[in-house]
Order: structure tokens, then sequence, then C-alpha cells
């Protein structure tokens, strides 16, 4: 939309630059033609021109005629017009202009009366092409006076006839919309065609994003089953290894085992177990924590006045992911702050690597790991945050990553409320 308005606009705009340097040219043009019909304009034209103002006086004062048509009045219009055209014709040549012109006495004040002599909104033409014009520019404006006295002592006659005579000019380029559009057609089907061609890829785009989007939630669905029917064999393989007598053999498929479940749950989240989790249980699980860790420096704060909502069971897959992924990402030091008050508040900050700011919204998608090399020999499989925010929305909670000049911090804040 906002393409074509702009596309629009841009037409609009060359439509009327193109206009005005259309009408900038006729106007020379129309200039240079009046130049050359001022030469004709010489002094016996003038007085015949007078003359003819006598004319239109005693016509509209004496024989108290009504003069309709004083634009007939001036006599020689028909041979000036003739000239007009020529002169035109001449100056346009082949630049394809059709140029209206006229040049005319709007108002003949007849001063020693002190009365207009040409009826209102009536003009006496002086010379005009045969094209009329519907929208006349002026070219110029002229005024001018004549004076002229005569004596007639026989019949004691003074005669006085002094007019002061206004004129204009004007012109117009009457194909004006015929050029310009025809100068701006190729800028109109080039437009035209960004615009198909915008509008093409676009949709092709949106198709190929739907298309993606589509293999992608078929390809989770595709992991997500094969962690589903990874159970079964699970089972079958823990029961024959609960039958064999060789210990050795027996621990070593029970790790094996153990770290195949991990696997499948970790894709799976488990159901609330039902228990909140309270101070005691959060001091054991810190120190399995600190055993299994044993290369990290813990430090734990724990203000715990009273827990209302969160299982026990989530409270560990939520501390298992953050504190297993700090130590996969390279932390030395891991700093967990926990407050149980009127919120429950989870502050886990490590020295790791840390997490760039662009991928802050990506991380918690499922099956999201962000390439680096960093990376490259760290195993995971991109559910870790995801489970973690799963959780504490299920909670109506937040998750707020931090990344910190060296390393990162997540924050979870969630209502502490049955
Ligand atoms: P993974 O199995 O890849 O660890 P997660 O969902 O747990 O999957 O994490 C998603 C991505 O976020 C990881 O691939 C990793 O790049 C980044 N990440 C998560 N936690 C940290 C951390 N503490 N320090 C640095 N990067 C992290």
């Amino acid at each position: 939309m906002i393409l074509v308005v702009l596309q629009g606009y841009y037409i609009y705009n060359s439509y009327r630059l193109e206009e005005k340097e259309l009408i900038r040219q006729a106007r020379a043009i129309a200039d240079k033609t009046l130049d050359t019909m001022e030469k004709y304009e010489t002094e016996t034209n003038e007085e015949k021109l007078v003359g003819d103002f006598q004319r239109l006086k005693t016509g509209i004062t004496i024989q108290k005629e009504k003069i309709t048509q004083p634009e007939r009045i001036y006599s020689s219009e028909k041979i000036y017009n003739e000239k007009l055209e020529k002169i035109l014709k001449k100056n346009i040549g082949d630049s394809g202009f059709e140029i209206g012109m006229k040049s005319e006495i709007y108002s003949i004040l007849d001063e020693v009366q002190k009365k207009e002599l040409l009826p209102t909104n009536r003009s006496l033409v002086l010379y005009q092409t045969v094209k009329k014009m519907s929208k006349p520019l002026t070219i110029n404006e002229g005024k001018w006076s004549s004076r002229q006295s005569r004596q007639n002592t026989d019949l004691k006659l003074d005669e006085k006839n002094y007019y002061l005579v206004k004129s204009k000019s004007t012109f117009q380029l009457l194909n004006v919309k015929i050029l310009v559009l025809k100068k701006i057609i190729p800028l109109i089907i080039i437009s035209l065609l960004i615009v198909i061609l915008i509008v093409y890829l676009f949709r092709n785009s949106i198709k190929n994003l739907n298309r993606q989007e589509k293999k992608i939630s078929q390809l989770h669905t595709t992991i997500d089953s094969i962690a589903h029917e990874l159970n079964t064999p699970i089972t079958t393989l823990k029961f024959s290894v609960a039958q064999t007598s060789d210990s050795e053999t027996k621990a070593f498929l029970e790790r094996q085992i153990k770290r195949l479940e991990n696997i499948v749950s970790s894709i799976h989240n488990n159901d609330s177990d039902g228990i909140l989790i309270d101070e005691k249980e959060m001091g054991n699980y810190f120190s399995e924590v600190k055993k299994s860790f044993d290369k990290i420096d813990f430090k734990i704060k724990i203000d715990f006045t009273v827990n209302k909502s969160l299982f026990q069971n989530d409270f560990r897959q939520i501390m298992d992911n953050l504190i297993d992924n700090s130590s996969k990402y390279g932390a030395k030091e891991i700093e967990v702050v926990i407050k149980m008050n009127k919120l429950i508040e989870i502050e886990v900050s490590d020295n790791g690597i840390g997490i760039p700011k662009e991928e802050k919204e990506n991380i918690f998608d499922k099956y999201y790991r962000i390439s680096r090399v960093e990376n490259l020999h760290v195993n995971g499989l991109g559910v870790g945050l995801f489970l973690v925010k799963k959780i504490v929305d299920k909670y109506k909670g937040d998750i707020d990553v931090n990344p910190k000049k060296k390393g990162v911090s997540f924050k979870i804040t969630i209502p502490n409320e049955a």
C-alpha cells in the first residue's frame, strides 16, 4: 500500500514538473511571437485604433445602441490574426505544441467623461489564434494614454479625446496534458512494473516462509515422536539389565541407560509431582549440585519465607537446566540467589561465554542452539531453555536474560500464590 502511494506521489510530482517545464517552453514561444507582432504596432495602426475608440464612444453614447460585440469593432483584427498564426506556427516548429494566444484591450477609460467605454467582461481583441483558450495565462500587461485635441473654430467646437487604455496578452499550451502524458508514460510503466515485481516477491517470500515453518514444525514432531518411541526400548533394556549378573557390565549399562533416559525426558517435560519445594529440600538439592559440579565455585543465597506454588520437580528441572548450561558454556563461578517472599525470584548468574544480545529472543525456541565456534564441541539438543520457559509460563511467571560483561544472568519471577 505504502509503496503504491509513494509511487503515485512520485508520478504526480514528475507530472507537475514536466507540465511546468512545458508551459515554460510554451511561454517562451508565445513571448517571441509577441515580440514579432509588436513590429506591426505602427503609429498609423494606433491612430486607427484610437479612431475605433471614437466609434465605440459615439456608438454607445449617441445612438444609444447597446454594443454587444465590441471585439468586432477593431477592423484590422482579421489581418493580424493571420499574421499571428503564421508567426506562431514558425516559432512552434516541430515541437508538437498547440498554443493559443490572444492580445486584447480590456479597459478604455474616457478620461474626459470619466467613463469606461467597454462593457463589463468584454474586451477589444487586437488579434488571436483560431484555437480558443479555456485557461489563459498572462504573458504581459500594458497601460498607455492617448491624448488628442481638435479645435474647430467655425463650429466653435473644442474636442478632446483623452483615453487611458489597458491591454494584456495571454497564451495557453492547449495540448499540455497529452504532451506530459507522452513524456511520463515510460515512467508510469516502470513504476507499475516495480510495484508488480515487489508484490510478486513479497507473496513468494510469504509462501516460502509458510513452507519453511511447516517443515520445521514437521521436523519437531518427528523428533518428539522418536523420543517418545525410545521409551519402550529403554524400559525393556532396564528390565533386562536388572537380570544381568556381571556387576561391572551392569553398572556400565545402567549409566548408559540413565543417559538415554535423561535425553528423552529433556524432550518431554514431566508432569508436576504435586510436592512444593521447601527450604530443606533446596539445601539438599544444592549440596548434590555442588558435588556433581565440583570444579565450579557456587555462591548460593536463599531467602526463604514461604512457598505456596512452586513444585519440587519443576524447581529441580529449572535449576538443572540453568546450572547445566552455565557449566557447559564455560562458567567457573555460578551465583544463585533465591527469594521466596511475596514473589518467587530465582536468579542464576555465571561468568561463562555469555549470550549475544541479538540471540536473547531465540534461545527459548525449541531445538534452537546458537551457532558459534564455542558451541561446536558442546553437546546439546537446544531444549533446555525451552523447557525452563515452558515451566515458567505454566506458573504465569517471567524469565529475563541479561547478558553481562562476562557471562549471563537469568532471572525468573513467579507469583507466590496457590
Ligand atoms: P543447548 O542444549 O544447546 O544447551 P538450551 O536450550 O539449553 O540448549 O540453550 C540454547 C542456547 O543458548 C545454547 O545453544 C547456548 O548457545 C545458549 N546458552 C544457554 N545458556 C547459556 C549460558 N549460561 N551461557 C552461554 N550460552 C548459553
